[in-house]
């Protein structure tokens, strides 16, 4: 049997196993069944890869998206392993040759999607088939509970009556108390070891900012921070992604919308691009998502307020899946939480169901407005506590100064009393100025207390405000015009038997810092470097091309990195970086290696 670690290193090139890899890899190889729960980016994959590759026989991995097979076995033969597909998209003869390769145990790894694996005919191969294990990926799929259901894997417990002796491992990033017990219950895993790592996500840095003009905001972001490089923006409406798109577009960068309205050949083009170009954005609905298994997404960026904190959490989790810096941005104002609030308002959804929803949205609001660190927040939501602040979001990054906002609320409360709780903040903030707008004058709001006693203060100070005592829960937001109404909570404020702390918000010009953040989250100390880099990317691009495999399969952007920083200069030295595996410095060693040895490597700036 071969060392794991052996296999580490010449197959996948990497020097060490990561966090739980290893106790999960040897397990697996004594031949144990686990349960692993690790969050996305956390290296799933090499906890059945490698035991596959020890143990003697194929390794079946049981996978639900039939898109990302391809991409998985494609990444795989780069590496040298014998692997292959069994799904729909193999013609009767493909599959059946699969099916003869791995009888005679000519594979190393075999995926197969469980509506094939559970036929008769599959299971009778499987029969015959000297196996290594079953890998189950993405088994919260298994959970009623989970947020992706296939009934098809309920019969996967077949597996383990079938075949007593061949260790099973389900593995999945979605991890919640009641989805987990299920997983063990519906596949029969109760004598398996668990394995459970944190949900953390080191490598994202969380920002949330004031919105005020998210476009011009977020192209700022990406001219800043990500001008050659792959994202997602996440928007509420079909309209705004098409918008949105087209706004990047004129201002230099290549991006794409996505959108169930879109038809399907397109969504596929869309998505298709995505995967095989290394520096285009993704501006979609949440329909986009599910099942982008890219690793270099560097950015994903929220111009709508996501559904509720798990959603957050999927969604921002699509960014940095290969452990490099990553940006997880929202945007968020005072008018999100009333176009939430209506959407739920307007489901079709049982009253208890939109209740839910309601608490689920003050959870993100919370969130969003908190003063402490924000990837606290996130993992207590998820039952995890951490002692230190995380270094690594906007709020331990740039501290929230906090002010005591006291006699605003109750003037920004009683203002909405005094006006009888139908207007919405804007005409509030009108009467708190003393702004003569027709509209105060008709409804002779001049004539109000309230009228002309805020102006020590700035309308987007009033805006921050009136954001936060929604967020807090002072203020509800009713109907399509966003009127704002009285809670019960507002009347301690009132009654002046509550003081109000609120957070002041940062201002947002800070190019030039956020350049300097780009440079050392990117770990290049000069030109020469960037354009090293850029030169590898462009290489890259085009031994991908040649092959029609998204880039990342010839070699990640850490691998990238690594080169440009340690600068190889023979194979010898290219095999010693992370990602170079015997197979991949035969296939590329030249290849790179001439760019590497270039005096003056000049990025084109089209990698
Ligand atoms: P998951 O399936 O958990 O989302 P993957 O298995 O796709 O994660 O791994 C995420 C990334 O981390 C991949 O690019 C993978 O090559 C890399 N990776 C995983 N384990 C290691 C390791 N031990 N050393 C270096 N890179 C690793
Ligand atoms: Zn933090």
């Amino acid at each position: 049997m071969r060392d794991p670690s052996e296999i580490l290193s010449e197959v996948f090139g990497y020097e060490s196993f990561r966090d739980n890899q290893r106790a999960i890899v040897e397990h697996v190889i004594g031949g144990g069944d686990a349960l692993v729960l690790m969050p996305t980016g956390g290296g799933k994959s090499l906890c059945y890869q490698v035991p596959a590759l020890a143990r003697a026989g194929v390794g079946v991995v049981v996978s639900p998206l039939i898109a990302l097979m391809k991409d998985q076995v494609d990444a795989l033969r780069q590496l040298g392993v014998r692997a292959a597909q069994v799904n729909s998209s193999l013609s009767a003869a493909e599959a059946y040759a699969v099916e003869q390769q791995m009888r005679a145990g000519e594979l190393d790894l075999v995926y197969v999607a469980p509506e094939r694996l559970c036929t008769p005919r599959f299971l009778q191969h499987l029969e015959a088939t000297p196996l290594a294990l079953f890998a189950i990926d993405e088994a919260h799929c298994v959970s009623q509970w989970g947020h992706d259901f296939r009934p098809e894997y309920r019969q996967l417990a077949v597996l383990h009556e079938r075949f007593p002796s061949v260790p099973r491992l389900a593995l999945t990033a979605t991890a919640d108390e009641p989805t987990r017990e299920d997983i063990v219950e519906q596949l029969d895993l109760r004598e398996a070891e668990r394995f459970v790592s944190g949900f953390d996500r080191p490598n994202i840095r969380y920002t949330v900012v004031p919105k005020d003009n998210p476009k011009k905001q977020l192209l700022r972001l990406i001219d800043t921070e990500h001008p050659n490089d792959s994202g997602i923006v996440y928007c509420l409406s079909r309209n705004r992604t098409e918008q949105v798109a087209g706004f990047l577009n004129e201002h230099g960068h290549d991006a794409l919308p996505y959108h169930a309205g879109l038809d399907g050949a397109t969504r596929d083009e869309h998505q298709r691009r995505f995967l095989l170009e290394d520096r285009l954005i993704i501006v979609a609905t949440i329909a986009f998502g599910m099942g982008i298994d890219k690793p270099d997404v560097r950015f994903v960026a929220h111009l709508d307020l996501p559904k509720s904190m798990e959603a957050y959490y999927q969604e921002t989790g699509r960014a940095g899946r290969d452990g490099l810096p990553a940006n997880a941005w929202m945007a968020y104002g005072l008018q999100d939480a009333a176009t939430m609030r209506n959407f739920i308002e307007r489901s079709e959804a049982p009253d208890a169901q939109k209740r839910l929803e309601h608490r689920k949205l003050d959870t993100l609001l919370a969130y969003c407005e908190t003063t402490r660190c924000r990837r606290r927040v996130l993992l207590e939501y998820f039952g995890e506590q951490r002692d230190e602040p995380c270094g690594n979001c906007d709020t331990c990054l740039r501290p929230v100064e906090t002010w005591d906002a006291t006699v605003a609320a109750q003037k920004a409360i009683s203002c909405a009393y005094r006006t009888d709780q139908v207007f919405g903040a804007s005409h509030l903030i009108d009467v708190l100025l003393g702004v003569e707008t027709e509209k105060v004058l008709r409804f002779g709001h001049h004539r109000v207390s309230t009228f002309n006693i805020g102006t020590e203060m700035t309308r987007k100070s009033w805006q921050s405000v009136y954001r936060q005592l929604i967020a807090m829960g002072l203020l509800a937001v009713d109907g399509e015009h966003g009127s704002l109404r009285l809670t019960a909570k507002a009347m301690p404020v009132l009654r002046g038997e509550r003081e109000l702390m609120l957070r002041k918000d940062p201002k947002l010009k800070r190019e030039r810092k956020a350049k300097k953040a780009r440079r050392e989250a990117m770990r290049f100390e000069s030109v020469e470097q960037s354009e090293l880099y850029e030169a590898l990317r462009a290489k890259r691009s085009a031994l991908a091309k040649e092959q029609d495999v998204p880039p990342y399969i010839v070699f990640n952007d850490a691998t990238l990195m690594e080169m440009t920083l340690e600068r190889p200069r023979d194979l010898g030295a290219l095999r010693h970086i992370t990602g170079v595996g015997e197979a991949k410095l035969e296939r590329y060693g030249e290849a790179f290696l001439e760019v590497l040895c270039g005096d003056a490597p000049v990025g084109d700036g089209a990698g």
